[in-house]
């Protein structure tokens, strides 16, 4: 497999390159061509498998080709993680497979003051990185936030969402999104209640298991 044939633009090709990564990961070899799709995807995928780009790849290129304008000023990307420090990570690797466009990206978890928080969302970023817990925040109590324009969420390390005992936040979160939407999810262990998850967030799944 190989980034070059996965018609990718060039400005993500220049920061994959960037990166040195010279091939694409299993799970992105796997996930990138479904997920320029607009088809929901499941992943069965831990951490140091690459599956961070794995849904940020295509998420940024369809954020650059698909509707924009039309949504200007709006969140069009929602990606919830369980930690602050996946957070972290997640939002590194965002900034960097996005130098060359003018994505932005806006990290919502706790540790950060809500006051700077609110000021980083009246920036109008085009993507959310944020812990479950944090976001609620947010839903509730900051009256200019919406996910009304929403057209993709990613779920990712579903199962330690669930385990961290997140599972309502979680429903309260995707009953906010539009149904219309593209939904990634990604676990390391498939539960029975990732499995209750998966039919609650996500339209005909492609099941990816690498
Ligand atoms: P993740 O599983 O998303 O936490 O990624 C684990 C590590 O793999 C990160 O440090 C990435 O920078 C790196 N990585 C992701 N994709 C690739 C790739 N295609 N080639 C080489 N390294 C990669």
């Amino acid at each position: 497999a190989s980034f070059m044939t996965m018609n990718l633009s060039r400005p993500i090709l220049k920061s994959i390159s960037t990166l040195g990564f010279s091939k694409p990961t299993p799970i992105q070899a796997a996930t990138i061509p479904v997920a320029l799709l607009g088809k929901d995807v499941v992943g069965n995928a831990v951490t140091g498998s690459g599956k961070t780009a794995a849904f940020i790849i295509p998420m940024i290129e369809r954020l650059l080709f698909r509707d924009r304008g039309k949504k200007a000023a709006a969140i069009r990307c929602l990606i919830l993680v369980p930690t602050r420090e996946l957070g972290v990570q997640c939002y590194e690797v965002g900034t960097k497979l996005a130098t060359h466009t003018d994505i932005r990206f806006c990290l919502v978890v706790g540790g950060l003051s809500l006051k700077s928080q609110e000021t980083a969302l009246r920036t109008r970023p085009d993507v959310i990185i944020a812990t479950p817990g944090r976001l609620i925040d947010h839903i509730r109590n900051t009256p200019t936030f919406s996910l009304d324009a929403l057209d993709i969420l990613v779920l990712d390390e579903a199962d330690r969402m669930l385990s961290d005992g997140f599972a309502d936040e979680l429903t309260e979160i995707i009953k906010s999104c539009p149904t219309s939407r593209q939904t990634m999810l990604f676990s390391a262990t498939m539960t029975d209640s990732v499995d209750e998850l998966v039919r609650m967030s996500l339209n005909k799944p492609v099941r990816l298991f690498v």
